[in-house]
């Protein structure tokens, strides 16, 4: 989930260019950071490495010496506590060899203790550090055999990594020939190509203020990088390939949070926009992804946290307009159900980043299957919308709070429009959009925050809140419970309002805070029944609907959009988890333990 930036070139200021990078994609992981410099005197060379604990945010640096060569991280940590010791990068024991890491080295505890007969000092946790002894102990071999230490050093690192069991990415710096050598499987990595510069990333937006050039590796590739050259690498066989580099009009990504305290408010302030855009412009994409459901036999939905909801939300969608019945799986549970799987069958994968490890794993298992592989994905070149036969992109513009808002919105959007249109009824799609539009809109308003402020202020008080709601409220209640979880902190739970008879409702005690999903539709009477049984039990009733009800203790309305209604009902959610987060003085941007995309398992 890290995040990754690399820099060789003519500019002076390479520690400063690797800290500029990794503060625009600090949303990849943020428990601690680390920058390796190579400091070049006349006499010698020598690595130079910082590492601290905790944010990167406003980090500046000032006590690294001018260097041409530097490459950093920003970690998500998998294996060992979040210290000093344990943040990337990492050195051998020579430390000619500075080593940064995205995933997991499954076996890592094996070649450690080998490593370690050999003499090998590991100093951190980390399952990462193996990677950098073990290039050490290949190239003291192989620096024998090869003429130049180049070939020598790449060779090192693909013989390394070709023994790593999981999903990873290595970057590593060699002191000795000034090269990068970079290797993945899984995990993303963008090269940029610059003018007598050349730079790589976790993702390519870091890389625009240099570059437009850039190539998107391929896993099971090398890459070696020096000043003046690129060169790309088969892993099994270590010859040499020949790959094209893209020129990326996409826009820049320097958004700023303007008005907003935080991105996440900003981007739930987004929302009508992004609604807009997508009523307007989505009608080509809409009917692709319509034309696909039509010829296919069985689609199934995939998606992780967020995306997953909205899975769910599509298959009620699409059963209760379009009539057909479409699966869902969390993406790590997908790999557990592909049997049935055949090349006729149809897999959507939703995803805002196009990196989350558990979709891309479960698209690869179908596409095993020959199935055909469709996505909605709001990152142009990113891996899942690579590796997908018809991308479609979601058009959200760049979100960078970790807890997802807009791109939440803008996947219902896609699903409501291709479920009428599927229905043969497009223009209903657009209309029920349009309403709910404005219904986002008029949730927005002050007087309607200044009542989810003054609720939150309440509500921080309480261990446990509950949600319910029925039919396509059901995965709203998720969402929710999800949004408060993750911006706030406090427990937060969803259900299905039927099933809380079924166990939950013993939870229920004196003003315990229930909140209820009641849109106008069918599940109106029973949700309000389930609200009935919370309230017979001394639950305090927060009812979230298109009208006020007698037994609702605190009331959040939206205008009722049909089927749409499930998109200011989101909104509503999202505040809520926003001004929690607020009021407990939390920042919903960066919360803990969380990262925007998840690329490790
Ligand atoms: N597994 C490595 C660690 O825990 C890398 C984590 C990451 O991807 O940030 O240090």
């Amino acid at each position: 989930m890290c995040g990754i930036f690399g820099y060789i070139g003519h500019r002076k200021s390479a520690a400063e260019i690797v800290l500029e990078g990794l503060k625009v994609l600090e949303y990849r992981g943020y428990d601690s950071w680390g920058i390796a410099l190579l400091e070049s005197k006349t006499d010698e060379t020598k690595i130079i490495v910082k590492k601290k604990v905790g944010k990167i945010g406003d980090a500046k640096i000032s006590d690294l010496p001018a260097g041409h060569f530097a490459f950093g991280h920003t970690r998500w940590a998998t294996h060992g506590g979040v210290t000093e010791i344990n943040a990337h990068p990492h050195l051998d024991c020579t430390s000619q060899f500075a080593l940064i890491h995205n995933g997991i080295i499954e076996n890592y505890d094996e070649i450690k203790k080998e490593l370690e007969k050999k003499g090998h000092r590991f100093i951190s946790e980390t399952d990462t550090e193996v990677a950098v002894h073990l290039i050490e102990d290949n190239y003291k071999q192989l620096v024998t055999v090869y003429q130049d230490r180049q070939t020598a050093f790449r060779e090192s690192v693909r013989k390394a990594f070709k023994r790593f069991a999981g999903l990873s990415a290595i970057i590593v710096m060699d002191s000795k020939t000034n090269t990068f050598v970079a290797v993945k499987n899984g995990s993303p990595l963008v090269i940029g190509k610059g003018e007598g510069e050349n730079l790589l990333a976790s993702d390519a937006h870091a890389l625009f203020p240099y570059t437009r050039q850039v190539y998107f590796m391929e896993d099971d590739e090398l890459v070696m990088i020096d000043k003046e050259a690129i060169s790309v690498y088969r892993l099994d066989t270590g010859r040499s390939k020949t790959v094209q580099f893209a020129v990326l009009n996409w826009k820049s990504s320097n958004v700023q949070k303007g008005r907003f305290p935080h991105f996440m408010l900003k981007e739930i302030f987004d929302q009508p926009q992004v609604l807009q855009e997508i009523i307007h412009h989505a009608g080509g994409q809409v009917e692709t992804l319509h034309k696909l459901i039509k010829h296919s036999y069985g689609t199934y939905l995939v998606g992780c946290g967020t995306a997953a909801y909205a899975c769910l939300a599509g298959t009620y969608l699409f059963s209760k307009i379009a009539k057909r019945h479409i699966k869902f799986s969390v993406g790590s549970e997908f790999g557990y159900l592909v049997d049935f799987l055949t090349d006729k069958s149809l897999v959507i994968a939703l995803s805002q980043s196009g990196e989350t490890i558990d979709v891309i794993e479960a698209v690869k298992k179908a596409k095993e299957k020959k199935s055909k592989i469709g996505s909605l994905v709001n990152v142009e070149g990113s891996t899942l919308y690579r590796i997908s036969d018809t991308p479609l992109l979601l058009g959200a513009g760049v979100e960078k709070a970790v807890v997802s808002t807009k791109a939440f919105t803008a996947k219902l959007a896609y699903l409501i429009l291709v479920a009428y249109s599927l229905a043969e009824n497009p223009a209903e799609g657009k209309k029920a959009l349009l309403t709910s539009y404005k219904a986002v809109n008029k949730v927005l308003e002050e007087t309607n925050l200044k009542i989810i402020r003054k609720l939150a202020k309440e509500l921080i008080k309480k261990d446990h809140i509950y949600i319910i709601g029925r039919g396509l409220s059901f995965p709203v209640t998720l969402e929710t419970a999800l949004k408060i979880k993750e911006a706030s902190y406090l427990h937060a739970e969803g259900f299905a309002a039927g099933e809380l008879k079924h166990g939950a409702i013993a939870l229920v005690e004196k003003n315990t805070p229930c909140i209820v999903f009641l849109p106008n539709d069918e599940t109106y009477g029973a949700s309000l029944a389930g609200a009935m049984e919370m309230k017979a039990r001394g639950g305090k009733i927060i009812g979230i609907s298109y009208k006020p009800h007698e037994i609702f203790d605190e009331f959040l309305s939206f205008d009722d959009c049909g089927a749409a209604s499930i998109i200011p009902a989101a909104v509503i959610g999202q505040l809520l988890g926003y001004y929690l987060a607020i009021a407990r003085g939390i920042d919903p941007d960066k919360p803990r333990n969380l990262a925007k995309s998840v690329t490790v398992k």
